[in-house]
């Protein structure tokens, strides 16, 4: 009876394969982590692919070698035994060892196992005997399905094949159950259904929005690791939709009163995958009551979310430049260099990422700003940026000790003479030279001579 199932799920992924008639596989499998398998079964350990990497394999998408991941019927010890030195213990808690291939990747091979006790958090798990236990326990259909590379064939219990072809995105058993018992499975639903194009099943969308009270218990870092993901994603305004429907993001971020506008994700999605906390600075600064999206606010805010203390700092100074150039500095080369010294702060200037933000706000909400200000202020850093005109005292051709040794006490009013010099260039920007800020300092000096 069993094997009439799984030869049926293998016909019928053929079929809907289309041309594996001449025996193609399915899902192509790397070499080592091929080998990884023939290594644990030939130890008498059977051992899938399983997960994320089967599903995008099978929409053509090709996973990244880190990606694919292993459950065995060996435990970890009996892993770490078989491999030695090339093993991480990983979470062994969790079943999970880390073994390098040959290729130098470390792989994540995992234990069968099934949840025995579930808080809405991380579950306590025990290890299972069978694949099928392992299979069912996971959250949704599309990411149910395990590969074998030798025998070809893929178990897929759930009809994650048919879901992918539909585009559905489906819990395993029933939503209500699967998402109170981990209450991190709402985020992962929303991240795929926004990442993966798919419809949430109604069923499935149901006990989502049931289960977003539940969000409050996850830890933070979880949280943020998913947040994390989804803003790193390539258009995450589809999963950022979601979030603001279901209202998961009221839940996990209640600093956005006024949630995620169309302004925001399109602006979102224009800037930068790899910038992702510009991303962030971005949702906040539209999501935020205005006046809330101080820097001390939002690092606190990121703070709370476990963003790493540089994250905060570096998100909360890019707040400071706001959505777009404040009044004046595009068409006033003396304001614009004022604003752009008071955004220099130790180690960085946030100058760059407020630029990208005010220029992806351009883009994507035309009638929001004036592009052409935004390109004025840009090329206008620029060209200061290229002849070198100060946006700190320590940029001047002259130093405090050039003050001293015209006579000058050492003291506050040598910073503040060098701070006037600088206004002064940033007025006239032919004056950036050491020959005249000195000819310049000694006739300070006849004014106001040194005490
Ligand atoms: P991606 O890596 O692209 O985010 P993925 O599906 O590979 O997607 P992982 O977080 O790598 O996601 O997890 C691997 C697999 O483990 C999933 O495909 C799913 O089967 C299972 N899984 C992960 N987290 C959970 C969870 N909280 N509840 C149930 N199953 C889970
Ligand atoms: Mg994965």
């Amino acid at each position: 009876m069993k094997s009439k199932v799984k030869h049926e799920d293998t016909q019928r992924a053929r079929v809907r394969s289309g041309g594996d008639e001449r025996g193609e596989p399915l899902v192509q499998v790397p070499g080592p982590v091929r080998q990884l398998i023939r290594t644990l079964e030939g130890a008498g350990y059977e051992t899938w692919t399983v997960g994320g990497a089967v599903r995008d394999a099978l929409q053509g998408i090709r996973a990244r070698a880190e990606d694919w991941d292993l459950a065995t019927l060996a435990t970890p010890r009996q892993v770490q035994r078989l491999f030695e030195r090339r093993t991480v213990p990983l979470g062994v808690e969790y079943g999970t060892t880390g073994v390098f291939g040959s290729d130098k990747v470390l792989y994540e091979v995992t234990t069968f196992r099934h949840d025995v006790i579930t808080y809405g958090r991380k579950a306590k798990v025990a290890f299972a005997k069978t694949l099928d236990e392992d299979l069912a326990r996971r959250d949704f259909t599309v990411n149910a399905m395990a590969w074998h590379p030798r025998r070809r064939e893929l178990r897929d219990r759930h009809g994650g094949r048919d879901d992918l072809q539909d585009r559905i995105l489906r819990a395993v058993g029933s939503p209500r159950k699967r998402f109170r018992e981990d209450y991190l499975r709402v985020l992962r639903g929303l991240r795929f259904a926004g990442a993966l194009n798919m419809k949430i099943d109604p069923d499935t969308w149901d006990g989502m929005v049931e289960a977003v009270p539940g969000l409050t218990r996850l830890s933070m870092e979880r949280v943020r690791e998913e947040l994390e993901k989804v803003l790193a994603g390539p258009h995450p305004s589809r999963s950022l939709a979601l979030y603001q429907r279901s209202g998961a993001l009221k839940e996990i971020l209640p600093e956005l009163r006024n949630g995620a506008s169309a302004e925001a994700l399109a602006t979102v999605d224009a800037l930068e995958r790899g910038d992702w906390l510009l991303r962030m600075a971005a949702l906040l600064l539209f999501g935020m009551d205005p006046g809330d999206a101080t820097p001390d606010r939002v690092a606190g805010l990121l703070a709370r979310l476990r963003f790493s203390n540089a994250d905060a700092e570096r998100t909360g100074a890019v707040v400071r430049g706001g959505l777009t150039p404040p009044e004046g500095i595009a068409d006033d080369p003396v304001a614009r260099r004022r604003w752009v010294s008071r955004m220099v702060r130790p180690g960085r200037s946030s100058v760059e990422d407020i630029l990208r933000i005010w220029k992806a706000v351009a883009e994507a909400v035309p009638d929001c700003t004036d592009p052409g200000a935004v390109d004025r202020v840009t090329t206008g850093i620029r060209r200061d940026r290229a002849v070198g005109i100060p946006t700190k005292v320590g940029d001047l051709p002259i130093a405090g000790r050039d003050l001293v040794a015209q006579g000058w006490l050492p003291g506050p009013g040598i910073g503040a003479a060098l701070r006037s010099l600088m206004e002064a260039v940033w007025e006239d920007p032919t004056l950036n030279d050491r020959t005249t800020l000195l000819e310049m300092v000694a006739a300070m000096n006849l004014e106001r001579p040194p005490r």
